[in-house]
């Protein structure tokens, strides 16, 4: 699995603890019944358990991702697929929307998901697949509403020189975690291109943190994000704690231990996230699922796919802002010519609206995935 030469060291003490559940709340399973006037479904399920189960046990090789990816534009109408550049080894950078193609883009939210800059960290690519295969085949009016509002928009594989060898960098050694500020390498280079083409209301980069490592930060699942900071942009704070909060509450939920920690004015703009989030004002989210004994990767990507459907479903409720007000990512200041390394923040985030989900739906029972230690011990 991943190496531990992480460099994410910013932020660690603000550690947040996931929201106290004072009541149960049903999230509004991508909620847009009442936007969109279907019919509820009545017996709809869990949607996270039904996209988890389209998880492989094993992951997929490069070339049997790309077969999907072709099977699955063949089949579905909503599914559009295109190659947005090529790695250092001239391999395609798929990128995959899927949505109603019959409804204006302009009425939707876009849900922009980056998977597996470190091509050994295949969970990334396992849930976007699963997403994809999902929503392409919209098994009910519940899928088939949130297409009417949402655009999934998907890298499932970053990095796949590292993907093909199973190695943390690209086919020139390069860590592509590493390159947003300096941008030397093709595949970050496609990528910039791609969030500027989409600008998408909400981005996750998906990764996976060693079994073992000395970090104590690096000891449990986490998410990280933009902090609420008088330097940035209101809205985008908003946006970023009052997602960040959702998903810490849903993580609950589902049984996934969860760390979240923010960043600030300051963090090294080097990494992916930071860079759209802080330098260029997308809200942008680093899912970090954990590896190790009793973590298979249906598990480690269903937490992926958990950290999705929640900021979809936030983006598509707008439980802060409502989107007219967000058309523009606001630029916030520009990156240290000589970024330094990750520093550590000091200041404590301000305390972020509690979430809001404003409409409810068909129950999305929260009925839990197995915790570590109920599945097997293979990993
Ligand atoms: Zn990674």
């Amino acid at each position: 699995m991943a190496t531990d030469d992480f460099l994410i060291t910013g932020s660690g003490p603000n550690m947040t603890r996931p929201l106290a559940l004072t009541r149960r709340l049903h999230i509004a399973a991508l909620a847009l019944i009442l936007l969109s006037g279907a019919s509820a479904p009545c017996c709809a399920g869990d949607i996270i358990a039904q996209i988890v189960e389209r998880c492989p046990a094993q992951p997929r090789t490069f070339a049997q991702v790309t077969d999907f990816l072709h099977q699955t534009a063949e089949t579905s109408s909503r599914v559009h697929l295109e190659v947005i550049g090529y790695s250092q080894q001239s391999r395609p950078l798929w990128l995959v929307t899927v949505t109603n193609p019959d409804r204006p883009p302009e009425e939707k939210m876009r849900l922009f998901i980056i998977a597996r800059q470190h091509g050994n960290e295949p969970a990334g690519t396992t849930a976007a697949l699963a997403l994809i295969e999902h929503f392409a085949a919209a098994p009910s009016s519940l899928e088939q509403a949130v297409l009417n509002h949402l655009q999934i928009i998907a890298v499932p594989v970053a990095n796949p020189d590292g993907a093909e060898a199973d190695r943390r960098a690209n086919g020139a050694g390069m860590d592509l975690n590493r390159d947003w500020v300096s941008a030397t390498q093709p595949e970050t280079q496609a990528l910039q291109a791609a969030v500027e083409k989409y600008r998408p209301h909400a981005i996750l980069d998906l990764h996976e943190l060693p079994a073992y490592s000395k970090r104590a930060a690096y000891q449990e699942n986490f998410l990280e994000t933009v902090g609420a900071s008088d330097a940035l942009p209101s809205q985008l704070c908003a946006y970023t704690t009052a997602i960040s909060r959702n998903i810490s509450m849903w993580m609950s939920q589902y049984g996934y231990n969860l760390g979240v920690y923010y960043d600030y004015p300051g963090d090294s703009l080097r990494l992916c996230h930071r860079y759209l989030g802080l330098y260029q004002g997308f809200p942008t989210f680093l899912c970090e699922a954990k590896c190790g004994p009793g973590r298979p990767l249906a598990y480690r990507a269903g937490f992926h796919i958990l950290a999705c459907v929640v900021a979809a479903n936030c983006l598509i409720n707008g439980p802060v802002v409502p989107r007219r007000q967000y058309e523009q990512p606001a630029q916030v200041g520009q990156p240290p010519a000589e970024p330094a390394e990750a520093q550590l923040s000091s200041a404590a985030p301000a305390a972020p609206p509690p979430p809001t989900l404003t409409v409810q739906l068909s129950p999305w029972p929260p009925s839990r995935l197995p915790t570590p230690m109920e599945q097997s011990s293979s990993d």
